[in-house]
Parts: structure tokens; C-alpha cells; sequence
């Protein structure tokens, strides 16, 4: 399943080839395990986070594990400095 991922440096999104058994909503229940968009390992529902940079194409962010969402916080951080005090 293709999904979109962010690329800074372009500022646009590049496709991007989940890991399988990924799925966008995967459960209602915070106990069962899932699978992290980005690194592919299971985790379960409830420590799971938001991805910054994985999302389908109405913008929603696939679910990740926390060791690969404070990678993307710390990516985050970098490319906002110098960035976002835009007012519009
Ligand atoms: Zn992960």
C-alpha cells in the first residue's frame, strides 16, 4: 500500500511504500498491537503516536512507534527553525 511521506528539503510529498500490515485505522481497541508506519515493527495501539511526515492523501498521519515519532520531532524542530513565523 502506497502512502505519502513529507520531504523537507523538496517541501513536498514523495511516495512512499508502507511496511506491511499497516493500516490507517487499524483498531478500536487500545490493547491490540499494530504495526508502525515507518519502521515496521509492532507496537501496541495505545503507546502509539501521529506521524509528522506519513500521511494518506487527505493529510491524516499513519501511526508510529515512539523511538521513530521523537525522530520526526527532532526533524521537525531542525527544519522549523528559520521557519513558521510567517504570519499570513
Ligand atoms: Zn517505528
Amino acid at each position: 500500500m502506497t502512502a505519502l511521506k513529507w520531504n523537507y528539503d523538496a517541501q513536498e510529498y514523495d511516495p512512499y511504500e508502507l511496511p506491511e500490515g499497516v493500516e490507517l485505522h487499524p483498531t478500536a481497541n487500545l490493547t491490540d498491537k499494530i504495526v508502525c508506519a515507518s519502521c515496521g515493527k509492532s507496537i501496541l495501539y495505545r503507546n502509539s503516536y501521529n506521524s509528522l511526515e506519513i500521511h494518506n492523501e487527505g493529510g491524516f498521519g499513519y501511526l508510529i512507534c515512539a523511538k521513530c515519532a521523537d525522530k520526526e520531532i527532532a526533524l521537525f524542530k531542525k527544519n522549523r527553525k528559520g521557519r513558521g513565523n510567517e504570519r499570513i
